[in-house]
Protein backbone atom coordinates (compact mmCIF):
# COMPACT_ATOMS: atom_id res chain seq x y z
CA UNK A 1 0.00 0.00 0.00
CA UNK A 2 1.56 3.32 -0.66
CA UNK A 3 1.33 6.37 1.50
CA UNK A 4 -1.18 9.07 0.42
CA UNK A 5 1.07 11.70 0.46
CA UNK A 6 3.05 10.20 -2.73
CA UNK A 7 3.83 12.75 -5.20
CA UNK A 8 5.00 12.42 -8.74
CA UNK A 9 8.79 12.23 -8.39
CA UNK A 10 8.04 8.92 -5.93
CA UNK A 11 5.84 7.58 -8.67
CA UNK A 12 8.87 7.78 -11.28
CA UNK A 13 10.74 5.74 -9.59
CA UNK A 14 8.79 2.83 -9.66
CA UNK A 15 7.11 3.47 -13.29
CA UNK A 16 8.28 2.54 -16.22
CA UNK A 17 9.11 5.15 -18.94
CA UNK A 18 5.79 5.58 -20.41
CA UNK A 19 4.25 6.03 -16.82
CA UNK A 20 7.35 7.70 -15.90
CA UNK A 21 6.07 10.33 -18.72
CA UNK A 22 2.78 10.66 -17.57
CA UNK A 23 4.07 12.16 -13.76
CA UNK A 24 6.35 14.54 -15.20
CA UNK A 25 3.62 15.91 -17.34
CA UNK A 26 1.40 15.81 -14.31
CA UNK A 27 4.09 18.02 -12.28
CA UNK A 28 4.40 20.43 -15.67
CA UNK A 29 0.83 20.62 -15.32
CA UNK A 30 0.11 21.30 -12.20
CA UNK A 31 3.19 23.21 -11.85
CA UNK A 32 4.80 21.93 -8.31
CA UNK A 33 4.57 18.73 -6.11
CA UNK A 34 2.71 20.93 -3.96
CA UNK A 35 -0.65 20.74 -5.59
CA UNK A 36 -0.52 16.76 -6.77
CA UNK A 37 0.09 16.56 -2.79
CA UNK A 38 -2.59 18.33 -1.68
CA UNK A 39 -4.85 16.47 -3.90
CA UNK A 40 -3.35 12.87 -2.59
CA UNK A 41 -6.28 12.83 0.14
CA UNK A 42 -7.79 9.03 1.15
CA UNK A 43 -9.29 8.86 -2.14
CA UNK A 44 -6.53 7.92 -4.03
CA UNK A 45 -5.68 5.00 -1.77
CA UNK A 46 -8.85 4.03 -1.82
CA UNK A 47 -8.50 4.59 -5.61
CA UNK A 48 -5.42 2.36 -5.84
CA UNK A 49 -6.92 -0.63 -3.89
CA UNK A 50 -9.78 -1.03 -5.88
CA UNK A 51 -7.51 -1.05 -9.04
CA UNK A 52 -5.12 -3.61 -7.47
CA UNK A 53 -2.13 -1.36 -6.22
CA UNK A 54 -0.57 -1.09 -9.74
CA UNK A 55 1.69 1.92 -10.06
CA UNK A 56 -0.06 3.36 -12.95
CA UNK A 57 -3.54 3.42 -11.09
CA UNK A 58 -1.74 5.77 -8.60
CA UNK A 59 0.02 8.38 -11.14
CA UNK A 60 -3.59 8.70 -13.00
CA UNK A 61 -5.37 8.73 -9.56
CA UNK A 62 -3.74 11.65 -8.38
CA UNK A 63 -3.62 13.35 -11.54
CA UNK A 64 -7.56 13.25 -11.71
CA UNK A 65 -7.59 14.35 -8.37
CA UNK A 66 -5.45 17.29 -9.25
CA UNK A 67 -7.63 18.15 -12.39
CA UNK A 68 -10.57 18.08 -10.42
CA UNK A 69 -9.42 21.08 -8.84
CA UNK A 70 -9.50 23.24 -11.57
CA UNK A 71 -6.81 21.90 -13.85
CA UNK A 72 -8.60 21.92 -16.88
CA UNK A 73 -5.55 21.24 -19.67
CA UNK A 74 -4.59 17.51 -17.94
CA UNK A 75 -7.90 16.82 -19.10
CA UNK A 76 -7.39 17.68 -22.50
CA UNK A 77 -3.92 16.62 -22.68
CA UNK A 78 -4.69 13.34 -21.93
CA UNK A 79 -7.15 12.10 -24.29
CA UNK A 80 -5.24 10.77 -27.22
CA UNK A 81 -6.54 9.93 -30.62
CA UNK A 82 -5.23 6.98 -32.88
CA UNK A 83 -6.46 6.99 -36.75
CA UNK A 84 -6.72 3.01 -37.33
CA UNK A 85 -6.52 2.33 -41.36
CA UNK A 86 -9.66 -0.34 -42.44
CA UNK A 87 -10.45 -1.77 -45.51
CA UNK A 88 -8.61 -0.02 -48.53
CA UNK A 89 -9.54 3.81 -47.35
CA UNK A 90 -11.32 3.82 -43.99
CA UNK A 91 -10.50 4.93 -40.41
CA UNK A 92 -12.04 3.47 -37.00
CA UNK A 93 -9.73 5.81 -34.65
CA UNK A 94 -9.17 4.83 -31.34
CA UNK A 95 -10.08 7.18 -28.59
CA UNK A 96 -8.33 7.16 -25.40
CA UNK A 97 -7.71 8.33 -21.89
CA UNK A 98 -3.98 8.40 -21.41
CA UNK A 99 -4.22 8.05 -17.50
CA UNK A 100 -6.75 5.49 -17.27
CA UNK A 101 -5.43 3.77 -20.31
CA UNK A 102 -9.74 2.98 -21.38
CA UNK A 103 -10.70 4.16 -24.38
CA UNK A 104 -13.55 3.73 -26.94
CA UNK A 105 -13.20 2.71 -30.74
CA UNK A 106 -15.20 4.43 -33.20
CA UNK A 107 -16.09 2.72 -36.47
CA UNK A 108 -14.44 -0.19 -36.12
CA UNK A 109 -15.15 -1.67 -39.66
CA UNK A 110 -13.34 -4.67 -38.91
CA UNK A 111 -11.86 -5.92 -35.46
CA UNK A 112 -8.22 -7.19 -36.03
CA UNK A 113 -6.77 -3.90 -36.84
CA UNK A 114 -8.85 -2.34 -33.86
CA UNK A 115 -7.02 -5.15 -31.87
CA UNK A 116 -3.90 -4.69 -33.02
CA UNK A 117 -4.32 -0.86 -31.94
CA UNK A 118 -5.32 -1.75 -28.31
CA UNK A 119 -2.51 -4.00 -27.98
CA UNK A 120 -0.18 -1.89 -29.09
CA UNK A 121 -1.43 1.35 -27.38
CA UNK A 122 -1.90 -0.87 -24.13
CA UNK A 123 -5.39 0.40 -24.20
CA UNK A 124 -8.73 -1.41 -22.70
CA UNK A 125 -11.90 -1.03 -24.97
CA UNK A 126 -14.78 0.08 -22.80
CA UNK A 127 -17.06 1.31 -25.50
CA UNK A 128 -17.65 1.22 -29.12
CA UNK A 129 -19.11 4.25 -31.29
CA UNK A 130 -20.73 4.22 -34.21
CA UNK A 131 -21.34 7.14 -36.94
CA UNK A 132 -24.03 5.55 -39.15
CA UNK A 133 -24.84 1.72 -39.82
CA UNK A 134 -22.96 0.87 -43.30
CA UNK A 135 -20.94 -2.25 -43.07
CA UNK A 136 -17.48 -0.81 -43.43
CA UNK A 137 -18.48 1.35 -40.15
CA UNK A 138 -19.76 -1.16 -37.68
CA UNK A 139 -18.41 -4.17 -39.37
CA UNK A 140 -16.13 -5.21 -36.65
CA UNK A 141 -18.92 -4.69 -34.11
CA UNK A 142 -19.60 -8.35 -33.45
CA UNK A 143 -15.88 -9.90 -33.27
CA UNK A 144 -15.15 -6.84 -31.01
CA UNK A 145 -18.09 -7.80 -28.57
CA UNK A 146 -17.09 -11.38 -29.07
CA UNK A 147 -13.70 -10.72 -27.90
CA UNK A 148 -13.83 -8.21 -25.18
CA UNK A 149 -17.83 -8.86 -23.32
CA UNK A 150 -20.56 -7.02 -23.26
CA UNK A 151 -19.48 -3.50 -24.14
CA UNK A 152 -21.79 -0.81 -24.92
CA UNK A 153 -22.48 0.16 -28.58
CA UNK A 154 -23.30 3.60 -29.26
CA UNK A 155 -25.35 4.92 -32.34
CA UNK A 156 -28.45 7.22 -33.14
CA UNK A 157 -31.78 5.69 -31.70
CA UNK A 158 -32.79 5.60 -35.21
CA UNK A 159 -30.88 3.01 -36.14
CA UNK A 160 -31.66 0.41 -33.89
CA UNK A 161 -31.68 -2.93 -35.94
CA UNK A 162 -29.44 -1.55 -38.04
CA UNK A 163 -26.33 -1.29 -35.63
CA UNK A 164 -24.71 -4.82 -34.74
CA UNK A 165 -25.22 -4.88 -30.93
CA UNK A 166 -26.32 -1.45 -30.79
CA UNK A 167 -27.43 -0.92 -26.77
CA UNK A 168 -26.80 2.58 -26.09
CA UNK A 169 -29.43 4.75 -28.99
CA UNK A 170 -28.28 8.46 -28.92
CA UNK A 171 -29.64 11.67 -29.84
CA UNK A 172 -28.88 15.22 -31.04
CA UNK A 173 -26.78 17.02 -27.83
CA UNK A 174 -27.55 13.38 -25.59
CA UNK A 175 -23.82 13.72 -23.99
CA UNK A 176 -22.52 10.75 -22.42
CA UNK A 177 -19.53 9.85 -20.19
CA UNK A 178 -17.27 6.89 -21.71
CA UNK A 179 -13.62 6.67 -20.81
CA UNK A 180 -13.66 9.07 -18.38
CA UNK A 181 -14.58 11.82 -21.77
CA UNK A 182 -17.37 13.49 -22.58
CA UNK A 183 -18.78 13.00 -25.67
CA UNK A 184 -21.52 14.96 -27.40
CA UNK A 185 -23.39 13.13 -30.11
CA UNK A 186 -24.65 15.55 -32.93
CA UNK A 187 -27.44 14.38 -35.29
CA UNK A 188 -26.60 14.83 -39.07
CA UNK A 189 -28.92 13.33 -41.59
CA UNK A 190 -27.59 13.24 -45.11
CA UNK A 191 -26.00 10.51 -45.91
CA UNK A 192 -27.99 7.84 -43.87
CA UNK A 193 -31.08 9.05 -41.76
CA UNK A 194 -29.28 7.79 -38.59
CA UNK A 195 -26.23 10.09 -39.17
CA UNK A 196 -24.37 10.98 -36.13
CA UNK A 197 -21.18 12.94 -35.25
CA UNK A 198 -19.77 12.58 -32.40
CA UNK A 199 -17.99 15.73 -30.55
CA UNK A 200 -15.60 14.88 -28.00
CA UNK A 201 -12.68 17.62 -26.20
CA UNK A 202 -12.44 19.51 -29.15
CA UNK A 203 -12.34 16.67 -32.07
CA UNK A 204 -15.17 15.56 -34.10
CA UNK A 205 -15.90 12.20 -35.58
CA UNK A 206 -17.87 13.27 -38.62
CA UNK A 207 -18.41 9.36 -40.08
CA UNK A 208 -18.93 10.05 -43.69
CA UNK A 209 -21.24 12.89 -43.17
CA UNK A 210 -17.96 15.45 -43.76
CA UNK A 211 -14.76 14.56 -45.60
CA UNK A 212 -11.42 16.18 -45.64
CA UNK A 213 -12.61 19.07 -48.49
CA UNK A 214 -15.59 17.00 -49.09
CA UNK A 215 -18.35 15.20 -48.16
CA UNK A 216 -20.68 11.69 -48.11
CA UNK A 217 -23.29 10.79 -50.51
CA UNK A 218 -26.77 11.39 -50.34
CA UNK A 219 -28.19 7.76 -49.55
CA UNK A 220 -30.95 8.61 -47.18
CA UNK A 221 -31.49 12.05 -46.94
CA UNK A 222 -32.00 15.62 -48.95
CA UNK A 223 -30.05 17.70 -50.47
CA UNK A 224 -31.67 20.47 -47.79
CA UNK A 225 -31.08 17.62 -44.83
CA UNK A 226 -27.11 17.32 -45.64
CA UNK A 227 -26.37 21.12 -46.35
CA UNK A 228 -27.77 21.83 -42.74
CA UNK A 229 -26.21 18.88 -41.02
CA UNK A 230 -22.84 20.62 -42.50
CA UNK A 231 -23.37 24.30 -42.85
CA UNK A 232 -25.88 24.16 -39.88
CA UNK A 233 -24.31 22.10 -37.39
CA UNK A 234 -20.49 21.15 -38.21
CA UNK A 235 -19.42 24.25 -39.84
CA UNK A 236 -20.76 26.07 -36.66
CA UNK A 237 -18.66 24.04 -34.61
CA UNK A 238 -15.35 26.06 -32.86
CA UNK A 239 -12.86 26.51 -35.69
CA UNK A 240 -10.15 24.83 -34.27
CA UNK A 241 -11.85 22.09 -33.78
CA UNK A 242 -10.20 19.02 -35.38
CA UNK A 243 -11.71 16.71 -37.87
CA UNK A 244 -11.79 13.32 -37.83
CA UNK A 245 -13.67 11.89 -40.91
CA UNK A 246 -14.57 7.87 -41.88
CA UNK A 247 -12.33 7.85 -44.79
CA UNK A 248 -9.05 8.63 -46.65
CA UNK A 249 -10.72 10.95 -49.91
CA UNK A 250 -8.55 14.15 -49.50
CA UNK A 251 -6.59 14.07 -52.74
CA UNK A 252 -9.54 12.99 -54.62
CA UNK A 253 -11.82 15.77 -52.81
CA UNK A 254 -9.21 18.37 -53.04
CA UNK A 255 -9.22 18.02 -56.46
CA UNK A 256 -12.72 18.68 -57.17
CA UNK A 257 -12.51 21.44 -54.67
CA UNK A 258 -9.49 22.64 -57.08
CA UNK A 259 -11.85 22.35 -59.83
CA UNK A 260 -14.64 24.31 -58.47
CA UNK A 261 -13.07 27.14 -57.32
CA UNK A 262 -9.61 27.29 -59.38
CA UNK A 263 -8.97 30.59 -57.54
CA UNK A 264 -8.66 29.32 -54.27
CA UNK A 265 -4.88 28.87 -53.05
CA UNK A 266 -5.67 27.51 -50.06
CA UNK A 267 -7.40 24.38 -52.07
CA UNK A 268 -4.59 24.23 -53.94
CA UNK A 269 -1.91 24.47 -51.64
CA UNK A 270 -3.73 21.95 -49.38
CA UNK A 271 -3.99 19.88 -52.51
CA UNK A 272 -0.02 19.78 -53.15
CA UNK A 273 0.34 18.91 -49.21
CA UNK A 274 -2.21 16.12 -49.30
CA UNK A 275 -0.30 14.37 -52.34
CA UNK A 276 2.88 14.51 -50.81
CA UNK A 277 1.42 13.29 -47.83
CA UNK A 278 -0.38 10.68 -49.30
CA UNK A 279 2.86 9.28 -51.34
CA UNK A 280 4.39 9.17 -47.98
CA UNK A 281 1.48 6.25 -47.11
CA UNK A 282 0.93 9.03 -44.19
CA UNK A 283 -2.71 9.57 -43.20
CA UNK A 284 -4.07 13.13 -44.21
CA UNK A 285 -6.35 13.67 -41.23
CA UNK A 286 -7.15 15.33 -39.01
CA UNK A 287 -8.71 18.51 -40.54
CA UNK A 288 -10.34 21.40 -38.78
CA UNK A 289 -13.51 23.24 -38.79
CA UNK A 290 -11.78 26.45 -40.14
CA UNK A 291 -9.90 24.43 -42.97
CA UNK A 292 -13.16 23.01 -43.87
CA UNK A 293 -14.59 26.85 -44.07
CA UNK A 294 -11.81 27.41 -46.24
CA UNK A 295 -11.40 25.21 -48.70
CA UNK A 296 -14.30 22.52 -48.76
CA UNK A 297 -16.63 23.94 -51.22
CA UNK A 298 -19.81 21.86 -49.60
CA UNK A 299 -18.99 24.61 -46.76
CA UNK A 300 -18.87 27.06 -49.12
CA UNK A 301 -21.86 27.06 -51.32
CA UNK A 302 -22.92 30.92 -50.76
CA UNK A 303 -19.56 32.04 -51.75
CA UNK A 304 -19.55 34.00 -55.02
CA UNK A 305 -17.09 31.73 -56.54
CA UNK A 306 -18.85 28.64 -56.26
CA UNK A 307 -21.88 30.13 -57.01
CA UNK A 308 -21.43 31.47 -60.02
CA UNK A 309 -20.22 28.09 -61.39
CA UNK A 310 -23.27 26.14 -59.74
CA UNK A 311 -26.27 28.13 -60.51
CA UNK A 312 -29.32 27.84 -58.40
CA UNK A 313 -31.28 30.35 -56.39
CA UNK A 314 -30.66 29.44 -52.76
CA UNK A 315 -27.38 27.37 -51.00
CA UNK A 316 -29.03 24.22 -51.01
CA UNK A 317 -30.34 24.70 -54.70
CA UNK A 318 -26.12 25.37 -55.01
CA UNK A 319 -25.32 22.27 -52.47
CA UNK A 320 -27.24 20.03 -54.47
CA UNK A 321 -25.76 20.85 -58.00
CA UNK A 322 -22.27 20.77 -56.60
CA UNK A 323 -23.10 16.92 -55.06
CA UNK A 324 -24.06 15.65 -58.62
CA UNK A 325 -21.06 17.13 -60.17
CA UNK A 326 -18.99 15.31 -57.78
CA UNK A 327 -21.11 11.86 -58.00
CA UNK A 328 -19.78 12.05 -61.82
CA UNK A 329 -16.02 14.19 -61.28
CA UNK A 330 -13.29 11.63 -62.30
ZN1 LIG B 1 -21.46 5.36 -45.20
Amino acid sequence: MVAPHVVATDLQLALNQRQAHIGMRAQESDGDEGVLQASANQDVVEGLAQKGGRGIHVAAVVVRQASCVGRGPVILDRMRIVPVPCFTDNYAYLVFDELSAEGFVIDPSEAEPVVAALKLHHVRLVAILNTHHHHDHVGGNQELLRRFGDLPVFAHRSDVGRVPGLSRPVDEAESFDVAGLRVCPRHVPGHTLGAVAYVVNGAAFTGDTLFVAGCGRLFEGTAAQMHASLNGTLAQLPGETRIFPGHEYTVSNLRFAAHVEPENMRARDKLSWATATRERGEPTVPSTVGDERAVNPFLRCGSPTVRSRFQGATDVDVFAALRRAKDVFR
